[in-house]
């Protein structure tokens, strides 16, 4: 057998992990907006909160739907997804702003981000699963989130 030669090296240098940044991204946007919002709250964390105290029960992240919903609810054949503002592009919301810098390269980046999203919701729909999203904004938003809740919690169509 011949001795192992460190051909590409992969593995061996290991590099420090700093910060999960994108390369891509200017400016951290993640610490601006949790700034602009004054604590570092995870929507979907609020969101599983919320779901879990008012008896909700869920699978989280199913790989095999398309998207990967955050939460999926089988029995009611009901999906959710919990989008930033910024990154799903909450038309009319104060937290989707297109930054003024790089803003072609935004525009472009925002907008594929907005066909995929309507392309797994359509896959979703194709598939017979209800699809809700909820907002960032919406998820911190107490009562808004509370009405969600409701509405998700109680049966559409009378079906138990
Ligand atoms: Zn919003």
């Amino acid at each position: 057998m011949a001795a192992r030669s460190d051909q590409s090296g992969s593995g061996g240098k290991r590099r420090e992990r700093q910060s999960r940044k994108p390369k891509d991204a200017p400016l951290t946007r993640s610490e601006n907006m949790s700034r602009i919002r004054g604590k570092d709250t995870q929507p979907e964390m609020t969101v599983r909160r919320a779901f879990w105290a008012a008896g909700l029960r869920y699978r989280l992240h199913d790989k095999r739907l398309p998207g990967n919903p955050d939460l999926v609810f089988p029995g009611r054949r009901t999906v959710v997804f919990v989008h930033g503002c910024f990154w799903h592009c909450h038309e009319g919301c104060s937290n989707f702003r297109i930054p003024k810098t790089r803003t072609e390269w935004w525009v472009a980046k925002l907008a594929r981000n907005k066909a995929r999203d309507a392309d797994v919701r359509a896959q979703l729909k194709a598939m017979g699963w209800d699809v809700v999203v909820i907002w960032e904004c919406e998820a911190d938003n107490a009562r808004q989130l509370a009405e969600l809740t409701e509405k998700l919690k109680g049966d559409k169509s009378g079906k138990s």
